[in-house]
């Protein structure tokens, strides 16, 4: 029987889970999450950045109908938009959803566009933190791309744990950038386009600047400034910014 077939709130619930997936990983972990324990109820989180081609292309031999939601904060590269389509084209994704900032919201609290410049936080809840969370009421659990290896917030992220409300799945939790890099060459998959320019991670435009050698693969985001996530996978390392305040 699936584990999910009880309610996922449930004291133990994500325990269980984790005692009987967590040593998989990539493909073979989501096939049994996305197929039997949260069918319908499942959603990748993709920001179509430096390596989300690689969970892209696991949930699209899966179930290329799973719901995956890009979080179109009206900030991102060209190039990000022009890489989202054309990936999802080549794909076959048949789900993939937008989503944008509250109007109203932005509106309000960003009418001249330059939030970023006075408060990250309050930005980013505005774009990313607060769209989210309406994006995914109704699933029970979100895939994500966090990897270890990314940063030292990053070294604790669980395989299967818990995100806010949601039951959070990191397939390559444990992947290095060796792995990474072999998946896709193995099925010749196209990277972002920046990649090639030396952006290591890629997020916001404005907020995301290329890599230098030898430092973090995250080093571009938020450069010079101790803010080093979004908010949206909240984990018990982070920066606690989830309930950074709206208003600056
Ligand atoms: S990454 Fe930068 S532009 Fe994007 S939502 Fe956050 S602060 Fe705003």
């Amino acid at each position: 029987m699936a584990i999910s077939a009880e309610n996922s709130k449930n004291p133990g619930f994500v325990t269980r889970l984790a005692l009987r997936y967590a040593r998989l990983h990539g493909e073979h972990l989501l096939k049994p999450l996305i197929n039997t324990e949260f069918t319908q109820e499942i959603a990748l989180v993709s920001s179509f950045g430096a390596d989300s081609v690689v969970l892209l292309h696991m949930v699209s031999r899966i179930s290329p109908a799973t719901p995956v939601i890009f979080l179109n904060t009206n900030k991102h590269f060209t190039e990000t938009l022009t890489y989202r389509h054309d990936l999802v084209k080549l794909l076959g994704l048949r789900d993939v959803r937008d989503i944008e900032p509250d109007l109203r919201e932005v509106s309000r609290l960003d009418g001249d566009g330059r939030l970023h410049v006075k408060n990250y936080d309050a930005c980013c809840n505005l774009r990313k933190v607060r769209p989210l969370e309406r994006a995914v009421t109704g699933f029970e659990a979100r895939i994500t791309g966090r990897k270890r290896f990314q940063s030292q917030g990053r070294g604790l992220t669980e395989t299967i744990g818990w995100a806010g409300d949601h039951v959070a799945i990191n397939p390559l939790a444990g992947w290095t950038a060796e792995d990474l890099k072999s998946y896709i060459l193995k099925y010749d998959l196209p990277r972002h386009p920046l990649v090639a320019r030396g952006f290591a991670s890629i997020g916001c435009a404005p907020c995301t600047t290329i890599v230098h050698s030898g430092e973090g693969v995250r080093a571009g985001r938020w450069r010079n400034h101790e803010k080093t996530e979004c908010g949206i996978h909240a984990s018990p390392a982070d920066k606690p910014v989830r309930n950074a305040s709206l208003e600056y």
